[in-house]
């Protein structure tokens, strides 16, 4: 797949667009004005890879709160405001990495220009963050509803008045809680500018529905080349956001982290006990950062086949199951061995790597 050629930005030293890898980023959902608790998330969301993080500025308290929180975090942090334009002023004299408005809801043109020559004065981006539930009234008028060229003319309107500024370092999102129409509207605005584009699916759902939603939207955009950076949401923890957006990427072959755990659905055929030993070989990887391909499978039909292509894996068989390693087999092991034998395998080649 061939990528969109973007602008290059960078928030707090991350870079997105150009040639940078697809950064994957959440939000944290803890009261903002609870330092200890949102910065234990930003932790949480950093061991779990990811690069960088949004924080909701909705009042000044949570504002003041949010300087401790960037003294004390690791991550870029883009402080997302909404309503007072103040906020975002404050947020980047505190020392947002980059801010994140909504046109619909910054209250016009004057407030916008505050904001984009305090980011221009320290060099932060802005992402312009269309969201479908929160559109300009008069564009809602003219066209009845959220439309993909709605959003689209309204991130519109906000880069051309930056760009009349002399403003550049700009990041743009469309995103609807529709998939086609967020496919939609990012696919138009790749057509309109070379800004970086953040994807995302908003208000996705909880953890099947979400990812379910995420991985079609922002998937196939990146499959056409489109976006440069992504956020999964979902209706639970963040970090689940994470490995989401890993998970999706890891399937389009566009960034390899941690395992890629290939199981069978199981069938009549099946010898083992395969469905709880796959959940927790899931959940013994789940911390491991090291690509790594791993096969459970049930039986000898197409178990050796695919225990054989990946790095390590097992296929069941009667009374146990083999276990392989790069084509070879290792070893016969009882039901009650393999997964032991499977994850000791594994952290031997994750320490000889
Ligand atoms: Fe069924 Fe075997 Fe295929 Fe698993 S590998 S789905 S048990 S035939």
């Amino acid at each position: 797949m061939r990528r969109r050629k973007t602008r290059q930005i960078s928030v707090g030293g991350v870079k997105i667009g150009g040639d940078a890898p697809i950064s994957v980023q959440s939000m944290t959902k803890t009261d903002t004005r609870d330092v200890h608790k949102t910065v234990d998330q930003i932790q949480c969301l950093q061991e779990a890879g990811c690069e960088i993080v949004r924080v909701a500025i909705p009042d000044m308290l949570a504002c003041e709160r949010f300087g401790e929180i960037r003294e004390r975090a690791a991550l870029p942090l883009v402080a997302d405001v909404h309503f007072d334009h103040r906020l975002a002023i404050q947020a980047m004299k505190r020392g947002a990495d980059a801010i994140r408005i909504n046109p619909g809801t910054i209250g016009g043109r004057k407030r916008l220009g505050n904001i984009v020559l305090k980011a221009k004065e320290r060099g932060l981006p802005i992402r312009i963050g269309i969201n479908s539930g929160s559109l300009e009234r008069d564009l809602l008028r003219t066209y009845g509803r959220a439309t993909p060229e709605a959003m689209v003319e309204s991130a519109l309107r906000s880069i051309r008045f930056m760009e009349t500024l002399d403003f550049h370092e700009i990041k743009v999102s469309l995103k609807s809680s529709d998939v086609v129409t967020t496919i939609e509207a990012y696919r138009l605005i790749s057509r309109e500018v070379d800004y970086p584009l953040h994807l995302g699916v908003t208000e996705a759902g909880t953890l099947v529905s979400g990812t379910i939603k995420s991985s079609i939207g922002i998937g196939l955009l990146l499959y056409e080349g489109i976006g440069d950076t992504i956020r999964v949401s979902l209706t639970g923890d963040p970090v689940e956001e994470v490995r989401v957006g890993y998970g999706i990427l890891r399937a389009l072959g566009i960034r390899q982290r941690g395992p890629d755990v290939i199981s069978c659905p199981t069938c009549g055929r099946c010898e083992i006990d395969l469905i709880p030993m796959a959940n927790e070989v899931e959940r013994r990887l789940r911390n491991l950062t090291h690509p790594i391909r791993v096969a459970v499978m049930g039986c000898v039909v197409n178990g050796p086949g695919e225990a054989r292509e990946a790095d390590v894996g097992i296929a069941g068989g009667r009374d146990g199951g083999l276990l392989f390693r790069e084509g070879k087999v290792r070893k016969r092991c009882s039901q009650g061995e393999l997964i032991q034998a499977l994850i000791e395998e594994i952290e031997k080649m994750v320490k000889k790597r």
